[in-house]
């Protein structure tokens, strides 16, 4: 049996759930329980913030975890990254009041920089060997500049509409993150046997999303033509029918 943790609400967590149905598991969704075992497949489910999920997964209490990649980067976790799955997509930039002119890193020199992501900036700083300073603040790391508490943030940009709201420019990309399956290192054989497939399933559902599966008869006579209008993946499969001059067109199309 393996235990995966899931965030228990916020932005990943309809996401991760659509995921594992599609992939054929059901669990149910966190609203009374913290654990949900699943009737489809030897799973349960553990209801977590995304903040806990890394160090739950490196810890051993859950064999897999889904999260942000930059969580696990800002932890520093000891986890295996199995994918990434597609979803949650967003980056970490650095973002200056829109007035300032700005033409390189060299801006945060001695500046205060407002982060909940103070580990993935510290590393940033010291590759492009920038002395700023950074203020640590767990929400609204937005406002810091307006209100004072910074000259500048580091924090995940996905449209950049709230940067623009609180009129700021995102001035540098630094980390580029989505959701990812994680895994704790060292699985038994029985656990890696499970892993291995959900992780098929997970493939073959990113295979074959948006995808359609198209069957049909048609005079052997206009086969060339079909298979040159359809947007065929690659070969697409025909089988002879009954009556001889007539075929089965089978194929994979978007
Ligand atoms: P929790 O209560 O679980 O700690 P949270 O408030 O820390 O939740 P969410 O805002 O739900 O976190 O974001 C979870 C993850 O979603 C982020 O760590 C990031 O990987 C991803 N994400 C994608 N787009 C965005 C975005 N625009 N803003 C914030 N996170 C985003
Ligand atoms: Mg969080």
């Amino acid at each position: 049996m393996l235990r995966i943790a899931i965030q228990s609400k916020g932005r990943l967590n309809e996401e991760s759930l659509t995921l594992l149905q599609d992939i054929g598991i059901e669990v149910d969704a966190p609203k009374r329980k913290l654990l949900s075992r699943s009737q489809t497949f030897p799973i349960e489910a553990l209801y977590l913030r995304d903040d806990d999920i890394p160090g739950v997964v490196a810890g051993g209490t859950a064999a897999l975890g889904i999260v942000g990649l930059n969580e696990v980067e800002e932890k520093g976790a000891q986890v295996d990254v199995l994918c990434r799955l597609g979803f949650g997509g967003c980056r970490l930039s650095l973002a200056i009041p829109k007035g300032e002119t700005y033409e390189g890193p060299e801006w945060f020199s001695g500046r205060r920089i407002a982060t909940s992501y103070p580990n993935i900036l510290r590393k940033f700083l010291k590759n492009t060997k920038i002395d700023a300073i950074i203020e640590e603040i767990t929400g609204s790391v937005e406002i810091a500049p307006a209100v004072g508490i910074a000259d500048a943030i580091f924090d995940i940009v996905s449209s950049g509409s709230t940067l623009i709201a609180n009129g700021l420019k995102e001035v540098e990309t630094v980390f580029e993150s989505e959701a990812v399956l994680i895994a704790r290192p060292g699985l038994s054989e029985d656990e890696q046997a499970l892993v291995d497939d959900l992780l098929f399933r997970i493939e073959s559902e990113n295979v074959s999303r948006g995808k359609k599966y198209l069957l049909m008869n048609l005079p052997k006579a206009s086969l060339d033509e079909a298979i040159r209008i359809l947007p065929a993946m690659r070969s697409p499969t025909v089988m002879p029918l009954a009556s001889g001059d007539w075929c089965s067109l089978h194929h994979l199309t978007r």
